[in-house]
């Protein structure tokens, strides 16, 4: 009998410094130590019923195959409605504006077809994990930025020395994950003035645009003569609390929308139709009637403050998001070596899970000190995390050895 030979086929060269994402280790971890998943940013609550019966209703009625690649008429319409709304942006729905599955799906679709092999994206660290690992599939090479907290400025010192001459774009987030930061004019007048020198594309991730404390969300794309080179990103995952949904958008002008659509197609094709059909429903439905997104405000104010009220209570010096439904915790001042122990003993040993931030950053230069925690949770979720934090203090696991 002749032996087999089994060779190891691992990831791609492209992909091998990323592995396991930590969203995906972390709540295994929270379902291995039955801890609070306070980790991944996913609610633990349904989304509204209008939006749930629209779906039904689109299945019921057929809508069972492929849509228009880049949208379906009425979503493509809604969705340019809903920019309208939100930032004053007029975009023409068939020329502009492409449905994707999910944000993840529309900012891999902007890298993939708007790079070339060699050109720079500028990221502002802590970025989300996809962004690195997108320019990387796309053959594109990651120009990280640092920004320092506990205010994670933007400074035109720290990211001047990032673009050059192969910069293509820059990838900016606000609301921000993780951080909660929303960046101000005088931040985003920097970003303007780089990208404009250095003819680069602004991609602008701004799918927690509805969930803000401080003041209304407001898109980059707003500012004077940036319209031409901004690609709004956006979702109906965090606005409606239906992240497995998967519908997203990018919305460009036409030259960009050409490349997003050219990587779309070879992509996904098309976004699920009849969810596709609700997403219409839902957004021409909110652009009627805010009430909905006045209550959804006034909810996650309500639990930002309860959250932030447990982690002050279990000793964590936090910072104060300004959007998103993210808060970060300082794991080093409460004792722990890093952020990476402290997520470790805390989802084994107290039974709350939270995000390391390090894998936010470029692995040679991460900030290793803040912990995230997620609290698009049930004001039941967050009270069970506050007694097993009573009952195992994070400063008093820091200072027991393991
Ligand atoms: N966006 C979500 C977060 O930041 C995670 C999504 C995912 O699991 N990839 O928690």
């Amino acid at each position: 009998m002749t032996a087999t030979t089994h060779s190891m086929h691992g990831p791609s060269a492209r992909l091998a410094p990323f592995g396991e994402s930590i969203f995906t280790t972390m709540t295994r971890l929270a379902v291995e130590h039955k801890a609070v998943n306070l980790g991944q940013g996913f609610p633990d609550f349904d989304g509204p019923d209008f939006v749930k019966q629209a779906a039904q209703r689109a299945i019921a009625e057929g809508h069972g195959q492929y849509a228009r690649a880049f949208g379906l008429p009425e979503t493509n319409r809604a969705i340019a409605l809903a920019a309208k709304r939100t930032c004053g942006f007029d975009a023409d729905p068939d020329l502009e504006v492409t449905v994707t599955a999910g944000c993840t799906e529309a900012i891999a679709a902007c890298l993939l077809g708007l790079l070339s092999p060699g050109d720079e994206v500028v990221l502002l660290d802590p970025s989300y994990d996809s962004y690195a690992a997108c320019v990387a599939m796309a053959g594109g090479v990651a120009r990280r930025v640092r920004l320092e907290g506990p205010d994670f400025r933007i400074t035109r010192a720290s990211l001047s020395a990032a673009f050059s001459s192969r910069t293509k774009a820059i990838l900016l987030n606000s609301p921000h994950n993780p951080t909660g930061r929303m960046f101000d004019d005088v931040e985003c007048a920097i970003v303007a003035d780089l990208a404009e020198q250095h003819d680069a594309i602004i991609l602008s991730d701004e799918v927690y645009d509805a969930i803000t404390y401080a003041r209304p969300h407001r898109s980059i794309a707003q500012m004077p003569g940036l319209r031409e080179r901004t690609v709004i990103l956006g979702s109906l995952g965090k606005t409606f609390s239906l992240t497995g949904w998967k519908i997203g958008w990018a919305i460009a002008p036409p030259s960009i929308t050409a490349g997003i659509r050219c990587a779309h197609q070879f992509l996904t094709f098309c976004a699920a139709t009849p969810l596709q059909r609700a997403a219409a429903d839902a957004l021409t439905a909110v652009c009627r009637d805010e009430t909905y997104l006045g209550q959804l405000r006034a909810e996650y104010a309500a639990r930002r403050s309860l959250m932030l009220e447990v982690l002050n209570e279990a000793g964590f010096r936090c910072v104060e998001p300004e959007g998103s439904y993210f808060i970060l915790a300082d794991a080093i001042e409460a004792g722990f070596p890093d952020d990476v122990t402290a997520a470790r003993r805390l989802v084994a040993e107290a039974g709350v899970a939270a995000i390391p931030t390090s894998s936010f950053h470029d692995p040679a230069n991460a900030d290793r000190r803040w912990l995230r925690f997620a609290f698009c949770k049930r004001e039941s979720t967050m009270l069970d995390a506050r007694r097993r934090l009573q009952a195992n203090p994070p400063r008093r696991l820091a200072e027991r050895a393991v």
